[in-house]
């Protein structure tokens, strides 16, 4: 077994955290020397050839089949497995989408194998890699190293691997046609699932101010989006802000909203529990606005200032206004 294989999502358009996905295949392939493959199976492949002919890989492969034009698990977890007994990788990785939960599981027991889903960091370890999961809420994190034969599978969480570290490369795309059958889809595809127009991907912020409990009512909001108009920033929240509908649930940060990895993650009034920490720990620096000293977000931040927000939040914007004009 050689090689690292990302299997990529494209449905008309690129999911994102396929970028995510490759810049950790790029990583770990050149750390375990093996060459980066990468597939990608659906609709409309025309638009995905250009991309992938311009990325770092050894070979692309583009998988097509009239049964794979609308998504099913059965015809995804087919189609990739007679790409894998070809290639033959020892490390399959995916990103941790939906449809990637949906398929993943099944193909990796086509091998004999578990997917190691929703992992935040790849270590190596005597030249083998170990793979970092998050456990209960959070609180604990576990290493996982691959064991049997077969390939490796492992899905990677959004927001933990920067897209922005892949480097431009050239490849040559190749076609696969899998074999498959109609008897072997037994699942109708229904209709497409669109997001609302006014979706927010936090994930792919650079810079986010977030607001907890206590700015205390949703009339006091303007208060911090003026600090991230001011910095441009995108404005987010702890649950209890999404919860009480000051703000829409997408901004969310936390296990059970968004997880974001912005170069600065400002946190306002936000006390830093375990749920709102594993969607925001990925930050490269946070900064923290509390007024109780000993809140646990001080734990995790970069810089604190220990204050009342009320007081705090309208002279940083003013001061950032002042520099931006200066
Ligand atoms: C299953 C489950 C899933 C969850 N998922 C999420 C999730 O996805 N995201 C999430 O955020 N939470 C989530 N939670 C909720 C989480 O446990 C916390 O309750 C929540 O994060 C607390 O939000 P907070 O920090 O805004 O509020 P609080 O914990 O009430 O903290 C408010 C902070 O503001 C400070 N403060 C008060 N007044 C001022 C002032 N004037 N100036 C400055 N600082 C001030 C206080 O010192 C305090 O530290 C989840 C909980 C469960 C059980």
């Amino acid at each position: 077994m050689n090689g690292v294989l990302v299997l990529l999502e494209y449905g008309g358009a690129w999911n994102r955290m396929s970028w995510e996905a490759l810049a950790a295949g790029q990583d770990i392939a050149a750390q375990l020397k093996q060459p980066l493959m990468a597939a990608v199976a659906g609709r409309d492949l025309d638009g995905a050839i250009a991309d992938l002919a311009g990325r770092p890989l050894a070979r692309a492969y583009v998988v097509r089949h009239p049964l794979l034009s609308e998504y099913t698990a059965d015809g995804f977890t087919a189609a990739f497995e007679q790409l894998i007994q070809s290639l033959t990788p020892s490390l399959v990785l995916l990103p941790h989408t939906y449809q990637v939960r949906d398929f993943a599981p099944r193909l990796a027991t086509r091998f004999g194998q578990s997917l190691i889903a929703d992992v935040i960091a790849i270590g190596m370890e005597t030249g083998e890699p170990v793979f970092v999961r998050q456990l209960l809420q959070g609180k604990l994190t576990a290493d996982y190293v691959h064991s049997g034969i077969g390939p490796c599978f492992v899905s990677l969480q959004a927001g933990a691997f920067r897209a922005d570290t892949l480097t431009p490369g050239e490849c040559t795309v190749e076609d696969f046609v899998p074999r498959l059958e109609g008897s072997q889809i037994r699942s109708q595809p229904g209709e497409r699932f669109r997001e609302s127009a006014q979706t927010v991907d936090l994930s792919a912020a650079s810079l986010i101010v977030s607001v907890g409990r206590d700015i205390k009512e949703h009339g006091n909001i303007p208060l911090v989006q003026e600090l991230a108009t001011a910095l441009g920033a995108e404005l987010a929240a702890s649950r209890p802000i999404c919860d009480n509908g000051w703000l829409p649930m997408e901004r969310q940060v936390g296990s059970s909203g968004q997880t974001v990895s912005p170069k600065v993650y400002i946190a306002i009034g936000i006390s830093g529990a375990i749920q709102h920490l594993v969607g925001m720990k990925g930050s490269k620096a946070v900064i923290a606005i509390n007024k109780d000293e000993n809140a646990p977000i001080f734990e995790v931040a970069d810089y604190g200032i220990v204050g009342d927000l009320f007081e705090v939040v309208p002279a940083l914007t003013a001061a950032v206004r002042k520099a931006k004009s200066a």
